[in-house]
């Protein structure tokens, strides 16, 4: 029917066997042909707590073997109509953080710069403000969906103005963002002072708290944030804290009362239609991840955004 890479079949070579990519899809040496580029960045030196981000991308694709190719649930088939493919991990600088971001900047112009949409796996959260940078270049400023449990927009860490806790107020700051189409999705936990989530709000940052949306579905409030961003380019960030601990516990900074599988499910599906530029998923640590559970929800979320990508077909 089509000549787009597909993920290898578990009937044709044994799951645990084949290649560590990303469902086990080719892994592209170029981005000829390419619609989608799916990219570990293994870091974790711009984290504050707990490290082992950097074998992120790693435990993903391995967890990503038993993901079969359609969506039973929502009759996606995201391998029938884009050409997906893996290209493999940015060569960061795991001595430099600032290096390592600038990697990062430049990696993303190149890859913008031919039309594909990238998906990447984290990696600390610290690997979104490049991220940023190089789409608001391309795009201009844009609509963010970020679903964390923290809004990461402290001004500085010991004196640091680039981690994985200060992301969103440097997106800000550079005018990165369309700010009143920013939606944080999951917050809760304590913080410095009571009004830590107001300065972001004044900025026009929408708020969903956790606490907000315990016991709910979040399929209608998906639906709202995808009417109120209309056809904006706009960009996924998710961190696998946004989820409870119950659900995610092999994650750097973990905080209790988070949201469920099937509300992280429930949002990404709702969220079909939106005019996503890049998504990525950030923060999950395999050494903390006693029974892998971590990893898989992050493959199969990862699953669920190319599910949602527009599709060539859709634009026509
Ligand atoms: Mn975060
Ligand atoms: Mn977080």
């Amino acid at each position: 029917m089509t000549e787009y890479n597909q993920p290898i079949s578990g009937n044709d070579l044994a799951r645990f066997s084949g290649p560590n990519t990303f469902m086990r899809l080719p892994q592209a040496a170029s981005l000829d042909g390419v619609d989608v580029a799916i990219m570990g960045i293994p870091m974790d030196i711009g984290t504050s707590w707990r490290s082992g981000t950097r074998f992120g991308p790693k435990q993903i694709r391995a967890e990503s073997a038993m993901i079969r190719p359609y969506n039973m649930t929502t009759g996606a088939a995201p391998f029938d109509t884009m050409n997906i493919a893996d290209i493999g991990d940015l060569a960061i600088n795991t001595f430099s953080l600032q290096d390592s971001l600038r990697i990062i900047k430049d990696s993303y112009d190149a890859i913008l710069a031919t039309g594909v949409v990238p998906v990447a796996m984290g990696g600390d959260h610290s690997i979104t403000l490049p991220i940023l940078r190089a789409m608001a270049k391309k795009h201009g400023p844009v609509a963010v969906i970020h679903v964390d449990a923290h809004a990461d927009v402290n001004d500085e860490m010991f004196g640091e103005k680039e981690t994985h806790g200060t992301v969103f107020r440097r997106a800000q700051e550079e005018g990165l963002l369309i700010s009143d189409k920013v939606y944080q999705i999951g917050l809760r936990g304590t913080g410095y002072g009571p009004d830590d989530f107001k300065e972001p709000q004044g900025w026009g940052f929408q708020h969903f708290l956790a606490s907000e949306l315990w016991n709910r579905s979040l399929s209608g409030m998906a639906a709202e944030i995808r009417r109120d961003i209309g056809g904006r380019p706009t960009y996924l960030s998710y961190d696998i804290d946004s989820l409870d601990p119950a659900f995610a516990p092999g994650t750097g900074t973990p905080e209790i009362g988070g949201l469920t599988v099937m509300q992280g499910l429930e949002l990404i599906r709702a969220l079909k239609g939106v005019n996503l530029v890049g998504c990525d998923l950030v923060e999950v640590s395999p050494p903390y991840d006693q029974a892998g559970t971590t990893a898989l929800v992050a493959a199969n979320l990862l699953y669920e955004m190319l599910c949602i990508l527009p599709s060539k077909s859709d634009a026509e």
